[in-house]
């Protein structure tokens, strides 16, 4: 193959953001869907979004999204949409017997050195690849929701998985305007999840202590912390956060954040009685029906498309 088509496995959310990074770099990509009909209306939605991210001068790429679009095709069925392509993202249901037997599909359809790679958010490797026979060539590509301002990718090899693999897969994801990381080994919540889990739990655990509000929780993220991590992360946070660096912060502080550590609780109760109040707070804030939901999802979006291109710049 000549490395320019891409075969994207399933058109829901995560399927068409895929499609729309790829393309945006110029790839052909080749969507499937086993529901028929789905891939097409996938199309029509991209058709959508592209206008209007040309029309709010956020499309990606150096192509048009006249050009883009044209890069774009919908199959039915998953043999023809494999032929020609290089790399396949699969992005089905989050369920694991589905996962296995669509990369069993695939595994029979395309040649050994094509790349599977799946985007599963929770699953890891040597689960969704244990139906396959030759594991080298796959790996997991995780995504952020959504993917097109949030572009991190999260690159976990399988053990068996080649290191060429990860090398190309780093590559085009650079080259589609992503930014991938390498885990070096797969670990249960890969590195992104694992993190978000920490900060989770001690929000949670400070908010049912009585200690802070949910609200007051949200403000020290998003006016704290957050402020910084938009652009550098906790290890260069505190390099900077001392005379010397990193070792002098751990020297002046380090006993500190032991401490600290040493005082948070055990895991906290997400679903008992003890979460009740919690969930009452936050609904009090912004209630859980569809519209006020969509209406605080589509200003999200509106501010991560602002801050990508503000990080664009810099
Ligand atoms: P979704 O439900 O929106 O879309 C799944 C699509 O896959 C549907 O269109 C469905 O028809 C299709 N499908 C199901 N079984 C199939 C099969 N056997 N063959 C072909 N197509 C099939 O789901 P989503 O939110 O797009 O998530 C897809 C994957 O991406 C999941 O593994 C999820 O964990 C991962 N992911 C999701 C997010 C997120 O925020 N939604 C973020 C990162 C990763």
């Amino acid at each position: 193959s000549n490395m320019k088509i891409i075969t994207v496995v399933g058109s829901g959310l995560i399927g068409r953001s895929w499609s729309m990074v790829f393309i945006s770099g110029g790839y052909s990509v080749k969507i499937y869907d086993n529901q028929p009909g789905q891939s097409a209306n996938a199309i029509k939605e991209i058709r959508k979004q592209l206008e209007e991210l040309e029309g709010a001068h956020m499309l990606r790429g150096e192509l048009t999204a006249t050009q883009q679009l044209a890069l774009l095709s919908s199959y039915d069925d998953m043999a023809q949409a494999l032929e020609g392509a290089f790399f396949v993202q699969e992005c089905v249901f989050e369920q694991l017997e589905v996962k296995q037997s669509v990369f069993q599909d695939l595994e029979r359809l395309v040649g050994t050195d094509v790349i599977l790679s799946s985007s599963t958010s929770c699953l890891v490797p040597s689960d969704v690849f244990s139906k396959v026979q030759n594991r080298s060539r796959c790996l997991v590509s995780h995504p952020v929701n959504p993917p097109y301002y949030v572009k991190l990718v999260e690159l976990v090899p399988h053990p068996e998985t080649a290191a060429s693999i990860m090398d190309i897969t780093h590559a085009l994801m650079t080259k589609v305007g992503q930014a991938p990381v390498r885990l070096r080994k797969e670990i249960d919540g890969f590195a992104l999840n694992r993190v978000q889990a920490a900060i989770i739990a001690e929000s949670w655990r400070l908010v049912q202590d009585g200690i802070i509000s949910v609200k007051d929780i949200d403000l020290v993220m998003s006016e704290g912390l957050g402020m910084r991590y938009a652009f550098i992360g906790p290890m260069e946070t505190i390099h900077l956060n001392a005379p010397e660096g990193i070792e002098d912060y751990m020297k002046r502080y380090g006993v500190g954040i032991t401490r600290v550590l040493n005082s948070f609780g055990p895991v906290p109760d997400f679903c008992g009685e003890g979460s009740k109040s919690i969930v009452n707070e936050m609904c009090e804030l912004i209630p859980n029906d569809r519209q006020n939901l969509s209406a605080r999802t589509e200003r999200r979006d509106q501010l991560l498309m602002a801050l990508a291109k503000l990080k664009k710049d810099h």
